[in-house]
């Protein structure tokens, strides 16, 4: 069996990884360089994402993932300002219920986006935008790249994110609606804000501070082992800076109103937005912003995909963003899809199914988590690399 994955973002490459170790040839083509595109810098790994990890990757990459990751995120907190002090109002287990995210740890993107594309050297293309399929009567799939480029195989997987060009073909009645809510992301390095008091107030959990008429979210990840020290005994394979410049950091989210972002706003003029938006906030609050690392401020926009009728299974599917928006865990459910899919994929490889059954059988179980949430972050277009909207 041959795979054709598009989109080497958390999905695609979970994907790649579990497939590539399933001996099942498969490749990913990606629009943009090695580098990828700014999506911030931290993720909150729950339970599904940690489970496809493990399920998905090599032993020496699962552990060099958990290594470098946070301690144990369980509660939010509420801070407040007392006597012009931060202090803890009370806390909220995250739990998984309405409007709380589940249990889990923080992650740095860069650095998990470095443990996945190991090993992947030569099954990965950069620079490879995927303009569309088109089916065979031999009931395989043929892709074409910008260029005039092709490859044929057996299934094509949308990992393309929330603008997906090969949902848009496939699927071209899904809809991504803007929800008109819009948030400033960001991260600073903890030894900039040391003596603040903050990071020892908030530990591992998630926070949430409402002072002054305004709402700032925040986390600090500490790595439970340092990373080059992790890289050494788990994955020496792994090369480069995701590694030997990984420091431990406080991420922050300023939800923000009026004033749209532009369509090519560059992170360090998302940078200095924030920066004005924290201006009336406490002064540790605003020492957070003003010393974050402006190349990895993002803009998100709220956007929100109704769920879809289902389909008939076929040689083409989608994973992630391309066919779910989730709130604050997209990242969870595309390597959960990931997992599914390449479990299916292995069924069929083996005879142990039909390949469109197989295919159905992973649809109708992302559909089942997928399309229950509503209304994600999404990066905005241009400075943040491009989020596509059809309304
Ligand atoms: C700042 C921020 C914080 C977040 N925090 C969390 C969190 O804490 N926890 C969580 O679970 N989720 C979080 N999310 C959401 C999460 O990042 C997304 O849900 C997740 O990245 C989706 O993964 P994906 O693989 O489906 O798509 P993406 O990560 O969007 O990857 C899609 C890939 O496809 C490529 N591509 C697009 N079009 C083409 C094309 N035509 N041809 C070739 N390649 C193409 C893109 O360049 C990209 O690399 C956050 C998102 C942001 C922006």
């Amino acid at each position: 069996m041959r795979v054709i994955v598009v989109g080497a973002g958390l999905g695609g490459l979970t994907l790649a990884q579990g497939l590539h170790r399933a001996g099942i040839d498969v490749v990913v083509y990606e629009r943009e360089g090695e580098q990828g595109r700014p999506q911030g810098i931290s993720l909150h790994v729950d339970d599904r994402g940690a489970t496809a990890l493990r399920a998905c990757l090599p032993p020496g990459h699962a552990a060099m993932a958990e290594a470098t990751m946070g301690g144990p995120r369980r509660e939010t907190l509420s801070l407040t300002e007392t006597d012009g002090k931060l202090t803890v109002l009370g806390a909220r287990p995250l739990d998984g219920t309405a409007r709380a995210a589940r249990p889990g740890r923080q992650t740095a993107r860069p650095l998990l986006r470095a443990v996945l594309l190991t090993g992947l050297e030569d099954r990965v293309r950069f620079g490879a935008r995927f303009t569309r399929f088109e089916r065979r009567a031999d009931g395989r799939v043929r892709a074409w790249f910008a260029g005039g480029g092709s490859d044929t195989a057996d299934v094509l997987v949308g990992a393309d994110g929330i603008g997906s060009a090969v949902r848009r073909q496939y699927l071209p009645h899904v809809r991504v609606l803007d929800t008109g809510t819009h948030m400033l992301m960001g991260a600073t390095p903890l030894r900039s804000v040391a003596g603040t008091g903050l990071p020892e107030l908030i530990g591992h959990n998630a926070a949430t501070v409402r002072v002054r008429g305004a709402m700032m979210a925040l986390g600090v990840l500490r790595f439970t082992q340092p990373p080059v020290a992790a890289r050494d005994r788990w994955l020496p394979a792994l090369r480069g800076p995701a590694v030997t410049l990984a420091e431990d950091y406080v991420m922050w989210a300023l939800p923000v109103t009026g004033e749209r972002p532009g369509p090519e706003e560059s992170p360090a003029e998302v940078w200095h937005r924030a920066r004005k938006a924290a201006e009336t906030l406490h002064p540790v609050l605003r020492t957070i912003v003003g010393r974050a690392w402006p190349g990895v401020t993002v803009a998100l926009r709220g956007a929100t995909m109704p769920a879809v009728p289902a389909w008939p299974a076929g040689p083409v599917t989608v994973i992630g963003d391309a066919i779910h928006a989730a709130p604050g865990f997209g990242g969870n459910l595309a390597m959960q899809d990931a997992h599914r899919l390449r479990d299916a994929l292995v069924r069929a490889a083996r005879g142990e199914r039909e390949l469109p059954a197989a295919i159905g059988e992973y649809e109708d179980a992302m559909r089942l988590d997928g399309f229950a949430a509503p209304m994600p972050p999404v990066r905005v277009p241009g400075g943040t690399g491009g989020a596509e909207r059809r309304a």
